[in-house]
């Protein structure tokens, strides 16, 4: 009967044992296969300003985005940790950024940088996985971010004798990431559709190069070229707060997809305006409002100038026929005095182009400057609903008063 006893729970013991083990394990399997571990890399720093702009440094933008994105996650995907290679400005040798994503077996690295052109007029985001590449473009962006490294000490042997200046020739580069290339890619794409529709940054897509920085991560990797600190307009975006949120929470929203597709869940993602600050909100609001009215005022001025100028060249064209002689002038001819009153006298305000003449010992009063007798017509009406309710058409040839029938034959003559 002891014995017994003893031998079921040697046999209990056993069972828990193993059953333990192989809970260990199973949880070990789901963890390891689990995204929720992520590397945010903001580039350059310290020393290494990266490309610069007119107003600001491809370090100092990376890492505010970079930590806005950081700050996201923690706050809305809270089974994911965030790692970050830097938070504050120093400079970190680019090797040992993919060395800290392995250390801590990161499921997904996210190398954060600013495009540059001499030309300023490129513009737009793209986003990387590394892979060999001849498109001199693409070897462009490369060398650029590359050569950070030709200042740190040792660079051939901590870069396997690699060429920064030549990142298309090194075969072994790519095949350092082969294993998590199909990760890369489907992630970089979910980046640039994420930007695409929540930026005003165009899509220049995604490509592939050699990356130091990406070169011996172990893990998915990309990295994100969000947008071009040379163009002027880009670089002004870019320094926003509002446009650093809208990045970051773009690029969030791409790791809300890749975790979905990873572990297979279901995620309600955040909307781009949930996941920036209220009063970063307002003050964008404020801003498109003051621009609207400044737009519309620009727009009432340049309508105005528009009229004006109109109307001065109808007056000069009319002018230079007065002065010619040879043309007709009608006018809206609306008082008649004995006294000479001044055309400026405020009795005529309101009235175009006041001028008067003498006739039989009276000043008559005309207002309009016109080369049709239509023209003339319309204007009668406005000059009658200003009091002047007897007010009609005159015509002159020559600055002489004519009847209509003479100036009939004129036009007739001039045909
Ligand atoms: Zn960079």
């Amino acid at each position: 009967m002891v014995k017994q006893t003893s031998f079921i729970s040697v046999f209990f013991l056993l069972l828990c044992l193993c059953g333990g083990i192989y809970a260990t394990m199973a949880q070990q399997a789901n963890t390891q296969n689990k995204f929720d571990k992520l590397v945010i890399d903001a580039g350059h720093g310290g020393d290494k300003p990266g490309a610069v702009g007119l107003l600001s440094k491809e370090k100092d933008i990376t890492l505010a985005v970079s930590l806005k994105l950081g700050k996201m996650i923690t706050e809305h995907l809270k089974d994911v940790e965030v790692y970050y290679t830097r938070v504050i400005d120093k400079d970190v040798e680019l090797y040992k950024r993919s060395q800290i994503a392995n250390k801590i077996s990161a499921d997904l690295f996210i190398s954060i940088h600013c495009n540059s052109s001499a030309n300023k007029n490129p513009k737009g985001s793209e986003t990387f996985a590394l892979g060999l590449t001849k498109a001199a473009q693409n070897l462009e962006v490369a060398k650029k971010e590359n050569k950070d490294i030709l200042s740190e000490a040792n660079y051939e042997e901590n870069y396997d004798g690699f060429d920064p200046n030549a990142p298309e020739n090194d075969i072994l580069f790519s095949l350092y990431q082969n294993a998590y290339m199909e990760g890369s890619l489907w992630f970089a794409d979910k980046v640039q559709k994420q930007l695409t529709v929540n930026t005003p940054v165009s899509n220049r897509g995604v490509k592939q190069a050699n990356f130091v920085v990406l070169l011996k991560s172990a893990m998915p990797s990309v990295l994100v070229e969000i947008g071009f600190i040379s163009n002027k307009e880009e670089e002004k975006y870019l320094m926003s707060e509002i446009g650093q949120y809208e990045i970051a929470a773009s690029i969030f929203r791409a790791i809300c997809e890749y975790k979905m597709h990873k572990d297979n869940v279901k995620i309600a993602i955040p909307s781009v305006a949930s996941l920036i600050p209220k009063d970063v909100l307002d003050k964008q609001q404020q801003i498109e409002e003051a621009e609207k009215l400044a737009k519309a005022k620009e727009e009432e001025r340049i309508k105005k100038e528009n009229l004006e100028r109109a109307a001065q060249q109808q007056r000069d064209s009319v002018m230079n026929a007065q002065t010619s002689g040879s043309e007709l002038i009608y006018r809206v001819q609306f008082a008649s005095m004995k006294t000479k009153v001044s055309t400026s006298d405020a009795r005529f305000s309101g009235l175009e182009d006041v001028w008067l003449y003498e006739f039989d010992g009276y000043w008559k009063y005309c207002a309009g400057l016109f080369a049709t007798q239509k023209e003339a017509s319309n204007y009668v009406q406005k000059v009658r609903g200003l009091g002047h309710k007897d007010a009609f058409v005159v015509v002159f040839h020559n600055g002489k008063r004519i009847s209509f029938e003479q100036a009939r034959e004129f036009e007739s003559k001039k045909n």
